[in-house]
């Protein structure tokens, strides 16, 4: 199992890389989308920063502008005051200003003659608690609000008190923190602008001023611009509750993006702290990083599995082929020690023999391969075998049949073979090879049913079996058959005067005679006692009779080891048209019995007239 990876491997590292890749570019989203959101809301900063400034600045230069007034001239009245700020239609353009005012100087001890003095009836200064007061006296808009602020005395407030004076130092613009505006009750934060004036002689007279709203001021600053943010304003380095003069979204408390800035204004300095909780120019695009996330794990985790189930199926595979292998490897082992199996080439030569060729054979395999087929034939097997099996297989057919070999001690072994011939693509003859299956002990028991232990010939029941074969053959095609019985003479005496040994002896030694005479087509068996039987095949009467001739010569002249000579009568009869076996061995018998009365060592045929005779009286 080297081959495969365990299962589990690759997919744990696709599902490691796939997350951290994953989570590597949604990292890397994330963090691209923060800087340019940043850089956005830096631009964001600057515009509103310089809005801001613009917006502050031209109500600075308003303020100047009515200092202007007052430098141009040492009297200014009210009704100049007035007449010079409807020219700024303050109403329409300066949104952010609750009034523009004048305060002059005035020590304690001219309170009264002030109060008296004033263009303005029932005016009075409050509350007069500085050394010298600096009554709001001229206002615009001139309303009902405003009238509110009159007399009232901003050197006692210390707010407005700590901006004068700053402006006087300056002796230019000073901003104020925040205050509370005395005019509006709802929208009430708000600053001043101050600006000293002096008279010719460079004497101070007092400040202009302008009461700034600052919800007015800046409300709708951004307008619609590219990036809208929101922004706080404070007016000192603090950023507690109270010093906050402008919230632009009051209910952002937490933002998702944040920064603060310092505005030096005049001497002061604001604090803008710009938040936002829009996403600048992204849109739903803010959630790429998580549908990246999302979308990156489930292909990993879909990859993964689909690798695992790969991987797993291969291994299944490879596991079951293995196995497949081995039992293949092990069924060739079990047909190599058990089957007999050979293949040849063409000419019939060995290329390959399995061991149990060997172990039948007693050959090694070096003994048989390159050598002819022919090594194991038994000198019993008939050529016609031989020759029916070759025209089979040459002809690309298989043959199958029984064969008898030989051991390479000589001894016999019987097999039923199967011989198939190979073939190559073109349909070509490459040889034969022959799958056997040793009978022998079948065989073994087959031949000791059908022989006679004494001389080794056929008994009696082989004779039966064939001499049926033989007769039907001649029934149904009328060929020639005739029988041969033959009987020894007077081996009663043999028995009697050499005794039972010898008369055994002398009977192997008869068998031994007939089967090396007979031909190779004739059936010899005994019959009986010492009586013998030879079925001749394609034989008439005449061939019969000069085989028994044959015979009985040569038992005549034969010189028995035990004693000197033996002699035999014989009977024939030959198969006629309506025979069976009964009458074809009465016939033989009859012939042999006239052979012993006619002085025994005699060949006797049938007589034809009696069987005649006989065939008709049936
Ligand atoms: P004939 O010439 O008339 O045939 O005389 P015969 O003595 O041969 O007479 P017959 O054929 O009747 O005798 C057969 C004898 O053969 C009887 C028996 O002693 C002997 N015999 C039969 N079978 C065997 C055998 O298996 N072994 C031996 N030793 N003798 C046998
Ligand atoms: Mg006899
Ligand atoms: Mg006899």
């Amino acid at each position: 199992m080297k081959r495969v990876l365990r299962p589990a491997v690759l997919p744990s590292l696709i599902l490691f890389i796939g997350l951290a890749f994953t989570l590597f570019v949604s990292y890397k989203t994330q963090k691209w989308i923060r800087l340019t959101e940043q850089s956005r809301f830096e631009t964001a900063i600057t515009h509103t920063t310089l809005l801001v400034e613009k917006r502050l600045e031209s109500n600075v230069q308003l303020v100047r502008s009515l200092g202007g007034l007052f430098l141009a001239s040492d009297k200014v009245t009210r009704d100049d005051f007035k007449q010079f700020l409807s020219a700024y239609n303050l109403a329409e353009k300066f949104l952010g200003i609750q009034a523009m005012g004048f305060g002059p100087l005035v020590p304690l001890e001219q309170k009264r003659t002030f109060e008296r003095t004033a263009d303005f009836d029932h005016y009075f200064i409050f509350p007069a608690t500085a050394k010298t007061a600096v009554p709001v006296y001229y206002l615009e808009p001139f309303n009902r609000h405003n009238q509110r602020a009159l007399g009232f005395d901003m050197a006692s407030e210390s707010v407005r008190n700590t901006a004068m004076e700053r402006a006087l130092k300056r002796k230019d613009i000073a901003l104020s923190s925040r205050i509370e505006l005395l005019q509006n009750e709802s929208e009430r934060d708000g600053f001043l602008i101050y600006l000293p004036v002096f008279n010719d002689a460079n004497v101070h007279q007092g400040y202009v001023y302008a009461a700034l709203n600052t919800k007015r001021l800046f409300d709708g600053i951004m307008q619609d611009r590219y990036i809208p943010v929101d922004f706080k304003l404070h007016d000192s380095a603090s950023h507690d509750k109270g010093a906050l003069l402008y919230d632009s979204n009051p209910n952002l408390t937490s933002a998702r993006l944040s920064r603060c800035v310092s505005l030096p204004v005049y001497g002061h300095a604001w604090i803008m702290c710009f938040k936002t909780d829009r996403v600048l120019d992204f849109g739903d695009g803010i959630y790429l990083p998580w549908v990246q996330l999302f979308f990156g794990s489930l292909l990993t985790f879909a990859m993964s599995a689909w690798v695992y189930a790969l991987l797993h199926t291969q291994r299944r595979a490879l596991t079951m082929a293995d196995k497949m292998t081995f039992t293949i490897q092990d069924q060739l082992r079990i047909i190599d020690k058990n089957v007999i199996i050979s293949s040849t080439d063409t000419r019939g030569i060995i290329t390959e023999v399995s061991q149990a060729f060997c172990d039948v054979s007693g050959y090694t395999k070096e003994e048989l391969i390159d050598k002819d087929h022919l090594i194991v034939r038994h000198p019993d097997t008939p050529s016609s075998t031989y020759e029916t099996m070759w025209n089979t297989i040459l002809q690309g057919e298989i043959w199958e049949g029984e064969l008898k070999n030989r051991r390479k001690n000589g001894s016999a072994y019987w097999v039923h073979a199967i011989i198939t011939p190979k073939t190559n693509s073109a349909g070509e003859i490459t040889g034969y090879t022959s799958v056997r299956q040793n009978i022998t002990d079948r065989k073994r028991a087959e031949e000791l049913s059908i022989t006679d232990q004494l001389t080794g010939l056929y008994n009696r029941l082989k004779l039966d079996e064939m001499f049926k074969t033989y007769l039907h053959v001649s029934q149904r095609h009328d060929t020639d058959f005739s029988i041969i019985i033959l009987d020894i003479d007077r081996f009663k005496n043999v028995n009697d005067t050499h005794g039972h040994q010898v008369g055994d002896t002398i009977l192997q030694e008869f068998a031994k005679i007939l089967q090396e005479n007979v031909r190779s087509e004739d059936v010899l068996g005994r019959w009986g006692g010492e009586e013998f039987m030879i079925l001749a095949p394609q034989s008439g009467l005449e061939a019969a009779q000069n085989l028994a001739e044959k015979l009985r010569t040569k038992v005549e002249n034969f010189s028995f080891s035990t004693i000197v000579r033996a002699t035999c009568s014989f009977g024939i009869s030959t198969y006629h048209k309506g025979d069976d076996e009964k009458s074809m061995v009465s016939r033989a018998d009859d012939a042999l019995y006239r052979a012993k009365t006619n002085g025994r060592n005699r060949v006797e045929v049938e007589e034809i007239q009696s069987a005649a005779t006989k065939l008709t009286s049936l």
